[in-house]
């Protein structure tokens, strides 16, 4: 189904990230996730791309096979990194092909194990030049899966800012670029603090962008876990009362888990009230934290969170 057609049928939308496996137990792990959150019945899922080498055509596998085995709507990533304008072209008619119809279009983030990576290699140096790519794709299956709309497509938005563009006027001109090359809708980096997107939001507004923005969510689930979020997240801010808590739980790891599942739960209480367009849930590949905080919402499932 067409993105565009998932938010106008049922918004807020509720979404679950997943990252392709690498090995035959993480494969386990993982469709026993994906099994055990499809009672919840997502508007979408989507599927990460890697930064470079063997794992990326795991997407592409996970994606035709989620599309296959779940009623769901599967939306991969697609990345610049290592790109040529073939290599797209070619992912794009196989995705079309298999009737994957949306994309997540993003600048991607450097391979670290790759030495000698030179973004200039790379034929799109941006989202958008992407973005504008993917509006550009004609393939006559699409188009009948589509409704002639080509791909829908989403980007990336960093309520806290970006670290590769300081200047916080700039970056919002360089993400209306994203959206006037042709993006349906806007999912953002994860964040703590309501306020930050609720301020992006209004942000996005006054700059004229008015496609769906959804909001990321990442319940903590381990001080682990949160130590490597602040790591990949570039520049998410951890509020306060949150690491009080955190820190209140010590070594208890039951206590850390819960402290970070009610903060998500009420983040997204909040989000709710405050008219969210879609919430996407990063799951780590794992249930137990999204379920929880459905049951925490006192919902069975993603319609009864749209009550
Ligand atoms: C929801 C979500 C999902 C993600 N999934 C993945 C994934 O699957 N795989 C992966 O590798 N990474 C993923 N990322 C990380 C993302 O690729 C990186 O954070 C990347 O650095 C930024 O991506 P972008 O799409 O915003 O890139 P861009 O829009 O290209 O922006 C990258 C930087 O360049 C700046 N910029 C944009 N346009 C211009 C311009 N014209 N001139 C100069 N500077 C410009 C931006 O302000 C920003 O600082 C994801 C991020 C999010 C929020």
């Amino acid at each position: 189904m067409h993105i565009t057609d998932i938010f106008q049928a049922s918004s807020p939308t509720f979404s679950f990230e997943f990252f392709p496996p690498k090995t035959p137990e993480s494969s386990d792990r993982l469709y026993n996730a994906i099994r055990e959150l499809e009672p919840l019945k997502p508007s979408f899922v989507s599927v990460t791309y890697g930064a470079g080498g063997s794992t990326r055509d795991l997407t592409h596998d996970l994606v035709v096979r989620a599309r296959k085995e779940l009623s769901v709507t599967t939306i991969p990533h697609l990345t610049c990194v290592c790109h040529q304008q073939a290599d797209i072209q070619a992912i794009l008619e196989r995705y079309a092909e298999h009737d994957i119809c949306n994309i997540l279009a993003l600048g991607g983030d450097p391979p670290l194990n790759l030495v000698g990576y030179d973004k200039a290699n790379d034929a799109f140096q941006q989202a958008a030049d992407l973005v504008r790519f993917i509006k550009d794709f004609k393939n006559t299956h699409l188009d009948k899966n589509s409704g002639g709309r080509g791909f829908g497509i989403g980007v990336a938005g960093f309520p806290e800012g970006h670290p590769g563009t300081p200047n916080r006027l700039t970056e919002m001109d360089y993400l209306k670029q994203k959206v006037d090359a042709g993006a349906d809708y806007i999912c953002t980096q994860l964040f703590f603090d309501n306020h930050d997107f609720y301020d992006f939001r209004e942000r996005c507004q006054l700059a004229g962008i008015n496609i769906p923005i959804v909001a990321g969510i990442m319940p903590i689930v381990s001080a682990k876990g949160m130590n490597r979020m602040a790591e990949l997240s570039a520049g998410s801010r951890f509020p306060a009362p949150l690491l009080r808590s955190i820190q209140r739980a010590g070594e208890d790891t039951d206590a850390v888990k819960r402290v970070g599942i009610h903060w998500a739960t009420e983040q997204c209480r909040d989000l709710l009230d405050h008219h969210v367009a879609g919430i996407h849930f990063y799951t780590l590949n794992q249930s137990n934290a999204t379920r929880q905080i459905f049951q925490n919402l006192g919902a069975r499932d993603s319609a009864a969170l749209r009550q």
